[in-house]
């Protein structure tokens, strides 16, 4: 059983489909043991994003990510962080698979605008986990 960091981004949220996000993962078998809406400030999504800084899509990515309420969760189960990656696609919307959440939800004009985020690593995973949620707060 493994345990992987996902976001509900800031344009799912505005288009009123964090239920059918929910659902995806929920019918894959992903179970989510913690979660919360926030809005991030730029010194919060700056340290989360630290690996792209510098890269010419940071300040975009940046202005995009504390534009609006967004889900933090954690999804545990088997293989965790692979299948949420699976169910979410390719990074940019228009290039993910028919049926990935990126495809369906992410926008075709923002690469940023992508929908969701999900841990690439055990090593991501655990520093995303940590950056937004205490051990008392996973279940
Ligand atoms: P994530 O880390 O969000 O799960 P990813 O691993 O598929 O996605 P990364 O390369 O880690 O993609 O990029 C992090 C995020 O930065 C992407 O989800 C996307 O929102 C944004 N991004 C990546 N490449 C671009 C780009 N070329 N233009 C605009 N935004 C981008
Ligand atoms: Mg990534």
């Amino acid at each position: 059983i493994e345990r992987t960091f996902s976001i509900i981004k800031p344009n799912a949220v505005a288009q009123n489909v964090i239920g059918e996000i929910e659902r995806r993962f929920e019918q894959a078998g992903l179970t989510i043991i913690a979660m919360k809406m926030l809005k991030l400030t730029r010194e919060e999504a700056e340290g989360f994003y630290a690996e792209h800084k510098g890269k010419p899509f940071f300040a975009g990515l940046i202005d995009f990510m504390t534009s609006g309420p967004m889900i933090v969760q954690v999804l545990e189960g088997e293989n965790a962080i692979h299948h949420n990656r699976e169910l979410m696609g390719a990074t940019d919307p228009a290039k993910a698979a028919p049926g990935t959440i990126r495809a369906d939800f992410g926008s075709h004009e923002q690469v940023s605008a992508n929908a969701v985020h999900g841990s690439d690593s055990p090593i991501s995973a655990a520093r995303e986990i940590r950056y937004f949620f205490t051990e008392d707060e996973l279940f």
